[in-house]
């Protein structure tokens, strides 16, 4: 049964919210804490949220081949350190990894055994509107963010699972069962 679970979809279609309810309902589940080059934002914590470092030591771990997949993401570098994923695992309990689409596709290549969801917004307009509502990003960010979303949007035919999230105990719901049923997690 796998092991991974891959979390993929736009960026504010509400990921975060979705997997922290995820993990209520299955708290044994892990999540892997990605590496990054953008800042913090306000309420962030190092080594909880992500792992904030430098351009220049995320290409030192580029160039050691120690992430699992990384990205260029509206202006900066996301990565899933293979150590990280091998310290969340070691339990035994499924790993999540909250990652874009690029990403996605890379752990489709390299561990195709992992479960693949696509988190999909009800509409491209309430995925805007939630971009721009949710504040935590500066106007140029949000722009960036939403010229990735209409690639993003036009790849959730390539995965197996697709979450609409439009009510989110409904989404919950069926993150929940794809969880259960493909990782023998009860
Ligand atoms: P944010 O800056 O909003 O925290 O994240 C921006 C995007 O990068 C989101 O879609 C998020 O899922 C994605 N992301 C976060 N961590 C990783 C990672 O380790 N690898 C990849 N490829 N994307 C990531």
């Amino acid at each position: 049964m796998a092991r991974t679970v891959v979390i993929t979809g736009p960026s504010g279609v509400g990921k975060g919210t979705l997997i922290r309810s995820l993990r209520e309902r299955m708290p044994e589940l892990q999540l892997s804490v990605s590496a990054t080059t953008r800042r913090p934002r306000t309420g962030e914590t190092q080594g909880e949220d992500y792992h904030f470092m430098s351009p220049a030591e995320f290409e030192q771990h580029v160039a050691a081949g120690d992430f699992v997949e990384h990205a260029d993401y509206a202006g900066a570098r996301y990565g899933t350190l293979r150590s990280e994923l091998e310290t969340r695992s070691a339990s035994g309990a499924p790993v999540l990894l909250e990652i874009e689409v690029q990403g996605a596709r890379q752990v489709r290549r390299t561990m195709p055994e992992a479960v693949q969801v696509f988190i999909a917004p009800p509409s491209v307009e309430a995925l805007r509107a939630r971009l721009v509502g949710r504040g935590t990003d500066p106007p140029e960010q949000v722009e960036a963010r939403l010229r990735s979303a209409e690639a993003e949007l036009a790849a959730q035919q390539e995965f197996p699972h697709v979450v609409v999230n439009d009510r989110l105990e409904d989404a919950v719901e069926e993150l929940v069962q794809i969880v259960r049923e493909t990782t023998s997690t009860r």
